[in-house]
């Protein structure tokens, strides 16, 4: 469905299915932030109760931590959000 890392394609290149009708604008990053924030969060907490690291190990740690899980998640949130619309009918999808 995605050509490069976040462009949405057209059409499905499977099935034909036209996929210009998603609106995820800004769903995907909310998302991201939403839910990296929530499992690192209590996971610092723990980490600095359970080890008491150095300062700059646990901000180069979680630093690290955060921006590879969010690199991870963001297109698959994207993902996720178009095919919600195309099941839910929702900007266009189904109208052909
Ligand atoms: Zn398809």
């Amino acid at each position: 469905m995605l050509k490069g890392y976040l462009k949405v394609r057209d059409d499905c290149p499977v099935c034909g299915e036209p996929l210009h009708h998603h609106r995820a604008d800004d769903g995907p990053a909310y998302l991201t932030i939403l839910i990296v924030g929530h499992l690192m969060a209590p996971v610092i907490l723990w980490a600095f109760t359970t080890f008491r690291p150095d300062p700059m190990v646990l901000a180069t740690v979680f630093t690290i931590g955060c921006v590879a899980l969010s690199l991870y998640l963001l297109p698959r949130l994207k993902g996720l959000m178009v095919g919600l619309q195309w099941a839910k009918r929702m900007h266009g999808f189904g109208s052909a």
